[in-house]
């Protein structure tokens, strides 16, 4: 793969302890060093007006003052330092660029996956939240959606937390579908069957709400039943996805039980659905909090594009998660 890069977002400075801090990109860097056809590439960071695109002006000021005076707790878990606003910039500016190297052919082997932090799917238009001050995939799906090529984006965000923030943004909009599979009753708390969307975006949002302890098969059963026909129907340009890795068994803020392998399957599921669709694809880090298995997850994604065929489980969907997902199959119906 392609991996978007920058040491600026080394510098978003979250303090001693703080779960989203500067190791978990250098974790990745180290794992990803052993493997076969790794590519980093730079990128400008995104300009105000593709920021304040997806969030308001007054918000996007007050992140910079707030960083310029030095930044401190925007909330109870929300870290900003004076180097805040370059790396929100540059993990936003990342983002742009995976989605326009996709949108330019950038597939198999080459598909981009941009690596930047602050991560974003919290980010509301007005509010940072969550680790996140700019939801860099709405940037980069609102950035996509402003050039001519581009008419309907898909989002599938398998963090463990649900993406309050990006379904915000487009649940009025029938021009983005938001697609999660999260962890039930785990922050922020959003993210119910019953969320779908409103006025001309009715019917684009997908929430997929499991109890704790679900595993690699009822994603895959999630993922094959309920998003991929989803998207086949909503038939986007372009599929973003919002890679955060914290529902591995081994995450230390989540119970989710998906493994290593389990974000090679989700991979391999998807890239069919962009193979078989034309539908290019752009990953996008969020979440993830476990240094090791942070990156061993980069690695699966990458070694599924470089021809890897993930080692399937045997496993059946749990009772539990068949009912969830049934039963927003026959919602959608
Ligand atoms: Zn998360």
């Amino acid at each position: 793969m392609q991996f978007g890069y920058s040491e600026t977002c080394l510098d978003h400075d979250t303090g001693p302890r703080h779960p989203e801090n500067p190791d978990r990109l250098r974790a990745i860097r180290r794992r990803l060093a052993k493997r076969h056809g790794v590519v980093y590439r730079e990128a400008s960071p995104a300009d105000r007006e593709s920021v304040a695109a997806v969030h308001t002006p007054a918000y996007v000021d007050e992140v910079q003052e707030f960083a310029d005076r030095g930044g401190g707790n925007w909330d109870a878990d929300t870290v900003a330092s004076e180097a805040t606003w370059e790396a929100a910039l540059a993990s936003a500016g990342l983002a742009q660029w995976a989605v326009r190297e996709a949108m330019d052919g950038a597939n198999g082997r080459e598909t981009p996956f941009s690596l930047g932090r602050p991560p974003g799917h919290h980010a509301i238009e007005d509010d940072a939240m969550g680790f996140c001050f700019f939801n860099n995939a709405a940037i980069a799906a609102q950035t996509a959606l402003d050039s001519t090529s581009v008419e309907r984006v898909a989002i599938f965000d398998w963090d463990v937390h649900h993406g309050n923030g990006t379904q915000d943004l487009f649940y009025d909009r029938g021009d983005v579908f938001y697609a999660s599979i999260h962890e039930d009753g785990l922050y922020p708390g959003t993210g119910e069957i019953d969320e779908t969307g409103t006025g001309s975006g009715a019917g684009s949002t997908l929430n997929v709400p499991f109890p704790a302890g679900a595993d690699d098969a009822d994603y895959e059963y999630a993922i094959t039943e309920a998003v991929v026909p989803a998207f086949e129907s909503f038939d986007p340009d372009l599929l973003i996805v919002s890679a955060g890795f914290d529902a591995h068994r081994h995450d230390p803020i989540s119970r989710m039980r998906v493994s290593t392998e389990g974000y090679a399957l989700f991979t391999q599921l998807l890239r069919r659905f962009g193979d078989r669709t034309s539908t290019p694809l752009a990953f996008v880090l969020e979440g993830g909090y476990g240094l090791e298995t942070l990156s061993d997850g980069v690695a699966a994604v990458h070694e599924t594009f470089d021809g890897r065929d993930p080692t399937v489980g045997e496993g059946e969907p749990s009772p539990d998660a068949k009912t969830i997902v049934d039963g927003l199959l026959e919602r959608i119906e």
